[in-house]
C-alpha cells in the first residue's frame, strides 16, 4: 500500500464514459496521472447521445474502451444513469449488477467502486451499494479536504477540476509536510473541457499536480483501498 512509502497521493475521477475522455486520457497519460472512469454500460448507443448547450455528447462504444482506458480504473456509474433514490431496491440492484457484470465482461476485472449518478444517494442506496460488493462510492460533495475518510461509500472528493480555489488547494496539498496521509481527489466530466472551453485550465491543473517525487499517483482503487 502506498502509505508505506508516501505521505501523499493524487487520484482523479471522471464520469459517463464519453468521447471527450479520449482527449482527457491523452492529457492524463502525458502527465503520468491515473484516473478512474465511471461508466454506464447501458448507454452506448447513438440514441443516448445528449446535448449540453451546443455540444453534442456521445458515449464511447464499449468495444473501444479497453484500449482507451488502459492503465486506468473502470468503475460503476450504474447501467443507465438514473436517479437511484427514485428507484425501488430491486431496480437499484439491477442498475448496479448489470453495470458490474458488463464491466467485468469487457475488462476482465470486477469493479470495486462507483460514482453516484447525479450525485444522488441516501442511506438506503448506500446499503444496496455495499450489498452489491462495492467498496467505495464517490459523491459530488467537494469538501476541499485531503484528509483520509472513514466512510468510503459516502466518499467526498476534494474538489471539481473547475473549483475556483483549485490552485490554492493544490499548493496547500503539495506543501503539506505533516504525518497524516493525505489524498488529493479531483473529479469532473471530460465534456466540460468542451462546454466550458477550458482544456487549457484542465491541462494546467494536471501539470501542477504531476511529477512530484513525494506523491503517489494511482487510481481510486489504488489510493482508497489499502491492500496489505
Ligand atoms: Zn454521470
Amino acid at each position: 500500500m502506498w502509505q508505506t512509502s508516501y505521505k501523499k497521493a493524487v487520484t482523479l475521477s471522471y464520469d459517463d464514459g464519453i468521447m471527450q475522455d479520449i482527449k482527457l486520457v491523452e492529457l492524463l497519460n502525458k502527465y503520468h496521472l491515473k484516473a478512474t472512469f465511471n461508466i454506464n454500460t447501458g448507454l452506448n448507443h447513438l440514441d443516448h447521445d445528449f446535448f449540453i448547450q451546443d455540444h453534442h455528447i456521445s458515449h464511447i462504444p464499449l468495444d473501444q474502451m479497453v484500449d482507451l482506458y488502459q492503465g486506468h480504473e473502470i468503475a460503476v456509474h450504474t447501467y443507465s444513469h438514473p436517479h437511484l433514490t427514485l428507484l425501488s431496491d430491486h431496480e437499484v440492484s439491477i442498475e448496479l449488477h448489470l453495470d458490474i457484470d458488463m464491466i467485468e465482461q469487457i475488462f476482465h476485472k470486477k469493479p470495486v467502486g462507483m460514482a453516484y449518478p447525479y450525485g444522488s444517494y441516501d442511506d438506503r442506496i448506500v446499503k444496496l451499494v455495499r450489498q452489491a460488493g462495492l467498496f467505495y462510492a464517490r459523491t459530488v460533495e467537494s469538501n476541499h479536504q485531503t484528509a483520509l475518510q472513514d466512510d468510503l461509500l459516502r466518499f467526498q472528493p476534494t474538489c471539481h477540476h473547475n473549483d475556483l480555489n483549485i490552485f490554492d488547494i493544490i499548493d496547500q496539498f503539495l506543501a503539506y509536510d505533516g504525518n497524516e496521509p493525505q489524498i488529493l481527489y479531483i473529479w469532473g466530466h471530460s465534456y466540460e473541457g468542451d462546454v466550458d472551453d477550458n482544456w487549457d485550465h484542465i491541462e494546467r491543473v494536471f501539470k501542477k499536480i504531476s511529477g512530484h517525487n513525494d506523491v503517489f499517483y494511482g487510481t481510486n482503487e489504488d489510493v482508497l483501498i489499502f491492500k496489505k
